[in-house]
């Protein structure tokens, strides 16, 4: 189920549903404002890639719909794209999902989405501060919220959902309950922080995984990390390229963020060429392991709590 499959000139992953997710998704996250339509316009169209990842959070999806009619304009079909969005931690409440996911397409112009994801595995207020006081971070009630996603799926206003930042304890309670099973995780992945431990959990149990942040999001400087680098050099690829392959070969799909049309370009150039399996093993030994999207800031408060260190938040996945 998780093989790679060449589906036109795109590679996909298989779904559990039997949908086909692309194997490369452009990024809108920090996606700069009157910069993020041309960019996922330069992306559909012009570099072909037909998958994109958004969220409500990430404040810039009025611009993602404006760049997709305008793609679907120049002859592009709304079934040949992938779209995906996420339920911000003040909407994991059931009676706010559905009225989440119609603000999400109305910003889209879309009908449906083709994968819906809970954005982080905590429920807040509207109005929570960095970090949350003890009273802005609510009860969250999954089983409930995930019931209302699954709602969604049966009224065909999203093809797929999913979780994203989710660790195996969190997966195991939700794996508990539902009628539908998630067909994603959406996480952190790259190799300074492989994410060995959710992604064996995941392919066991059919869960698709995304990496997210596969260039390292600036953070780590993979991009300029010598053992990268070095390889990027021997086999005549850019660094971002070697990352991008990386991921996909490891049976992931990958969702780096450019707002540059030159290298939204470069980042597509991965479907005609392999790591080889040393360079795959290099990459996959990076000593030092380290998240750079811990969710800290957004969620930890060490004085009052109610999430008081990152390695309650990650569940020891640290
Ligand atoms: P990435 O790892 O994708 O890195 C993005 C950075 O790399 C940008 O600064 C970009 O700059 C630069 N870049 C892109 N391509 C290249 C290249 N070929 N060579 C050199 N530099 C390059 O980081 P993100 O954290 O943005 O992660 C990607 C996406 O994952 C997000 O945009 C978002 O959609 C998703 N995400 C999801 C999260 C979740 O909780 N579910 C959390 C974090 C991210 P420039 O734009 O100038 O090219």
């Amino acid at each position: 189920m998780k093989e790679m499959a060449e589906v036109g000139e795109l590679a996909t992953f298989k779904l559990p549903t039997g949908h086909h997710i692309p194997a490369l998704g452009l990024g809108t996250w920090k996606s700069e404002p009157n910069k993020c339509r041309e960019a996922v316009y330069a992306a559909v169209v012009e570099a072909g890639y037909r998958h994109i990842d958004c969220a409500d959070k990430y404040g810039n999806q009025e611009e993602v719909g404006e760049a997709l009619k305008a793609a679907m304009e120049t002859g592009i079909a709304r079934q040949d794209l992938f779209v995906t969005s996420k339920l911000w931690c003040a909407d994991l409440d059931p009676m706010k999902v559905k009225q989440a996911l119609e603000k999400t397409l109305h910003e889209l112009q879309l009908e449906y989405l083709d994968l819906y994801l809970i954005h982080w595995p905590v429920h807040t207020t509207v109005d929570a501060s960095r970090p949350p006081s003890k009273d802005q971070v609510l009860p969250l009630d999954l089983n409930s919220v995930w019931r209302e996603m699954e709602k969604l799926v049966e009224e065909k206003l999203v093809r797929d959902i999913g979780v994203c930042n989710f660790t195996v304890p969190k997966l195991e309670v939700l794996l508990k309950t539902t009628t539908i099973k998630p067909a994603v995780n959406q996480v952190e992945m790259h190799p300074g922080w492989r994410n060995d431990k959710i992604l064996d959990f995941c392919k066991r149990h059919h869960i698709h995984v995304t990496a997210y942040s596969p260039l390292g999001s600036q953070a780590t400087d993979e991009l300029h990390d010598p053992t990268v680098t070095q390889i990027a050099e021997k086999i005549r690829k850019t660094p971002g390229q070697v990352l991008i392959r990386w991921a996909i070969q490891r049976g992931v799909s990958a969702i780096p963020k450019s707002s540059s049309p030159h290298r939204i370009k470069e980042n597509m150039q991965v479907f005609d060429w392999k790591l080889a399996a040393e360079d795959f093993e290099t990459l996959s030994s990076f000593q030092n392991q380290k998240r750079v999207q811990d969710g800290y800031i957004l969620f930890i408060n060490p004085e009052e709590g109610p999430l008081r260190s990152l390695e309650e938040f990650w569940d020891g996945e640290i």
